[in-house]
């Protein structure tokens, strides 16, 4: 899949899938602009890509005014913007009982609001490259189980925005791709705040076969890499040892 000369935006781009992603469209001839909060580590990665142009951009999904500021300092860079892959999220685990309402507000503002503010913010410039939207939700947000109450929430509200989103960009010739990742090993449930929640979620990545996010980002490079006239809507991806 050629991408050369793109412009792709990415946002958790400092670690997992996001980063990986990078990697492999920069690989394939795109520029790409890493957006995520760790200033050092977008930086570092900005630095390992500089042959194909690229661009870190640290910022905090959680605060509104940052998507607009983000999308400024790209277009002020490379002048135009081809796709935006909302990667960003948290997954913080935990029963309804423990959890503290402070930790859905922070999944809901990064998970959801986040890929909403900044595809807003950039949609000027996709509106006129006929860019993509590739928004990275989960098998949580087709599959709700106990303890994912609030990060399925946020994915099952990605899925829903994002087919209203797709019936009103597709006569515009923009596309707009879901992709639903099963298990991969990343350090998304590192961040889990529940002890307990924690380790059975990473025993549960250790029992499935967590996936490479290499291969996500595989999976990304193969849909934007697809024809302008062929738009993969929903792509759904598990580990083969996970059944559910
Ligand atoms: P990581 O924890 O490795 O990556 C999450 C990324 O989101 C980081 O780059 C982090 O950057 C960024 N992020 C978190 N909060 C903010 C914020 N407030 N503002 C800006 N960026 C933020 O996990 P993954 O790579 O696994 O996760 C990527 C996506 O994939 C998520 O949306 C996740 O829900 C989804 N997913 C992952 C699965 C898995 O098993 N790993 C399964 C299904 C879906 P920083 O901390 O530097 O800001």
């Amino acid at each position: 899949m050629d991408l050369e000369g793109r412009v792709i935006v990415i946002s958790g781009a400092s670690s997992g899938i996001g980063a990986a992603t990078a990697r492999d469209l920069a690989g394939r001839g795109a520029s790409v602009a890493l957006l995520a909060r760790r200033r050092d580590r977008i930086e570092d990665l900005a630095s390992s890509l500089a042959g194909q142009g690229s661009l870190a951009v640290p910022m905090d999904l959680s605060k509104p005014k940052e998507s607009e500021r983000a999308a400024e300092a790209v277009m002020n860079h490379f002048g135009r913007v081809d796709a935006v892959v909302n990667n960003a999220g948290q997954m913080l685990l935990a029963s309804f009982e423990n959890q503290p309402a402070t930790e859905w507000e922070e999944m809901i503002s990064v998970n959801l609001l986040g890929a909403m503010r900044l595809t807003k913010a950039f949609l000027p410039a996709l509106l006129s490259s006929k860019g993509d939207v590739v928004n990275v939700s989960s098998v949580a947000g087709r599959k709700a189980r106990a303890l994912s109450g609030g990060y399925s929430a946020t994915k099952w509200g990605m899925n829903g925005w994002s087919e209203a989103l797709r019936q009103e960009l597709s006569p515009k010739g923009c596309r707009v791709i879901v992709v639903e990742p099963g298990a991969v090993e990343t350090e998304l449930y590192t961040h889990i705040s529940d002890a307990k929640v924690r380790a059975s979620s990473a025993q549960m990545y250790q029992e499935v076969g967590a996936i490479d996010a290499s291969e996500v980002a595989k999976i990304i490079a193969f849909a934007l890499g697809m024809p302008k006239g062929v738009s993969l809507n929903e792509i759904l991806v598990r580990p083969t040892g996970q059944a559910y």
